[in-house]
Formats: structure tokens, C-alpha cells, sequence
């Protein structure tokens, strides 16, 4: 084995990062004067859905914020969800409301999302919060984007004049990204399904994020040496295993650092949940 076969990638550990950061915001949850509300909406009885639902309700338990699951058959029409969603944004003790995401097929998303009050929305996925993103302001911010930037700066990532490309353009995670990412000055492609020579657009990249929902697209080759690699994605395969959207064996032999999966991205995603959360609260109530 030659010298530059041998190099291998940095780990950004995801569970110690996103420990610390719930350590830091259980924190400033016991230091104030009451407790943060945390809502959270679950309609039918997707099984993924329902693991998600339970660890955040569990982990916002363990930090001091009163959370409450809120679950709603299948059947639920749009207006019953609607009165739901406009009864916790009239609820004084509920600081932050996540509907649990996708909905069933009969309920419009938008319709639900725009009845969030924008103070509220944990998630960040509002007209108005994706709006203030837009337009280089910061309302409350997406979770896994936000969990990857700050990733990323764990990891002491220079971010200003760097290529980046994000792989994935969801209202979710991919576009989000993109613009927190040019807030903080690098130079962003954001490939998708069209874009034409994926591997080369993503050779070129010093900083590469994958949220694209396919198990390891993201081949050894398609990396730059050195390259920075973030693998938001979450496939499971047929034998049960979880696989992230890059081939990580392969990648790991030469990229500078990367997120495994599990273990990278996702204990992110809750732990931003939760600072949204005491965020929202903090603005909210002054
Ligand atoms: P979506 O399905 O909403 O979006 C996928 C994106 O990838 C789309 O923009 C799509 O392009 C693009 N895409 C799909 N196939 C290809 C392809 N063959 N070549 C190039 N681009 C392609 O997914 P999400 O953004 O919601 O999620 C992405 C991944 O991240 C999933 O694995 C999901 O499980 C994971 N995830 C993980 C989280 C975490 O906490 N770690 C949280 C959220 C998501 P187009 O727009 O052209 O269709």
C-alpha cells in the first residue's frame, strides 16, 4: 500500500458535538424563570415517524422543556389538523410546534405549514422563516442544516471562499444549507437530479454535503483528496443495516474529515431541535 492509500479520514463525531450542544442548552433551560413548551403533532402511524416522534419527546424531557406529543389518526382531515395547529399557536405554555413530516396524502403540507405561528416553528420550515433564510436574515433555521453548519465549525472547517456543493435541493435540508452556506461566505453549487456530471461537479468540491436519499451514491472518486464530507443521509438496507447517501469505506481512504452514518448528522438534528426550541422561547416571551 502506497503512502497516499494509507491517508485516512477525520471522524467529525456527530453524538460528542451534539452532546455538547445539549448539554450547553440544558444549561440555559434550568436558568430561566420557566419552562420551555415543546408541541409536537403526529398524524397516522408511519413507523419511521413514530421513532422520530419519541426520541425527540424523550430527549426534550431529559433537558427540562415540557414536551407533548400530539397524535392524530390517519384519517384526520386538514381542517381538524388546521384547529389543532392553531390551537398550540394560541397556547401560552407551547413556545415551539413541529409537525411531524411527511403527512398523509389527503392533507396538503403547505397549508398545514403556513397555519404555524412563524415565532413557533422549530423547524424552521415556515414561508416566513424560509424567507428570512432567503433573504440572508435569520429567523428560526431548519434543524439538519443548522446541525451541519454547526458540524462544520466543530470540525474548524474554514468555511469563507470555500467550494461547497450540496447534493440534495429538499425545502428540508438541501436549499436551507445552500443559503446558510452563502451566509457564511462560501462559494455554493446546489446539484440535484438534473445536474449535469454529477461526479466532476462534485470532484471540485473542498467542502461536500450529501442529502440526496440514496445509499452510497457518493462514490470514492467523486471526492477531491482532502475534501471536507458531510453524509446527512439515512438509508436503510435490505439486510436492516443504516447507510448514508456516500460510499464511506471508499471516501474515508482520502477525504480530510467525514461524518459517519449513524452517528453524524443525526443526533444533530435533535439536539438543534431542541435550541430552536429555547430560542423561540427566549424570543418569544422577551
Ligand atoms: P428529498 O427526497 O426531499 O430530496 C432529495 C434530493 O436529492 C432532491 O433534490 C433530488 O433532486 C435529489 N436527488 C435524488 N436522486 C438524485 C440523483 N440520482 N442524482 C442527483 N440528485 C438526486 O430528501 P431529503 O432532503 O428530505 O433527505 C435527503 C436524505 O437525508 C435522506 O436520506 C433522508 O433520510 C436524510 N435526512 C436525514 C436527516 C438527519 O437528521 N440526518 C434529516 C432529514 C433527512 P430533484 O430535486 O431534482 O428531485
Amino acid at each position: 500500500m502506497n503512502e497516499s492509500m494509507a491517508a485516512t479520514a477525520r471522524i467529525i463525531d456527530g453524538r460528542a458535538v451534539a452532546a455538547a450542544l445539549r448539554a450547553e442548552t440544558a444549561a440555559r433551560v434550568a436558568a430561566l424563570p420557566f419552562t420551555p413548551g415543546l408541541a409536537v403533532v403526529l398524524v397516522g402511524d408511519d413507523a419511521a415517524s413514530q421513532v422520530y416522534v419519541r426520541s425527540k419527546d424523550r430527549a426534550a424531557t431529559t433537558m427540562g422543556i415540557a414536551a407533548r406529543t400530539i397524535r392524530l389518526p390517519a384519517t384526520t382531515s386538514q381542517a381538524e389538523l388546521l384547529t389543532v395547529v392553531r390551537g398550540l399557536n394560541d397556547d401560552a405554555c407551547v413556545d415551539g410546534i413541529l409537525v411531524q413530516l411527511p403527512l398523509p396524502g389527503h392533507i396538503a403540507t403547505a397549508a398545514v405549514l403556513d397555519a404555524i405561528d412563524p415565532a413557533k416553528d422549530v423547524d424552521g420550515l415556515t414561508p416566513t422563516n424560509a424567507g428570512l433564510l432567503a433573504a440572508g436574515r435569520r429567523g428560526l433555521v431548519p434543524c439538519t442544516p443548522l446541525g451541519v453548519m454547526k458540524l462544520l465549525a466543530a470540525a474548524g472547517v474554514a468555511l469563507a471562499g470555500a467550494r461547497a456543493l450540496v447534493l440534495g435541493r429538499s425545502v428540508l435540508v438541501g436549499r436551507p444549507l445552500a443559503a446558510l452556506l452563502t451566509a457564511a461566505d462560501a462559494t455554493v453549487t446546489l446539484a440535484h437530479s438534473r445536474t449535469r456530471d454529477l461526479a466532476g461537479e462534485c470532484r471540485r468540491a473542498e467542502v461536500l454535503v450529501a442529502a440526496v436519499g440514496r445509499a452510497e451514491m457518493v462514490r470514492g472518486d467523486w471526492v477531491a483528496r482532502d475534501a471536507v464530507v458531510i453524509d446527512v443521509g439515512i438509508n436503510r438496507t435490505a439486510s436492516g443495516t443504516l447507510v448514508g447517501d456516500v460510499a464511506h469505506g471508499e471516501v474515508a481512504g482520502h477525504a480530510g474529515a467525514i461524518t459517519p452514518v449513524p452517528g453524524g448528522v443525526g443526533p444533530m438534528t435533535i439536539a438543534c431541535l431542541l435550541e430552536n426550541t429555547l430560542t423561540a422561547a427566549l424570543t418569544r416571551r422577551g
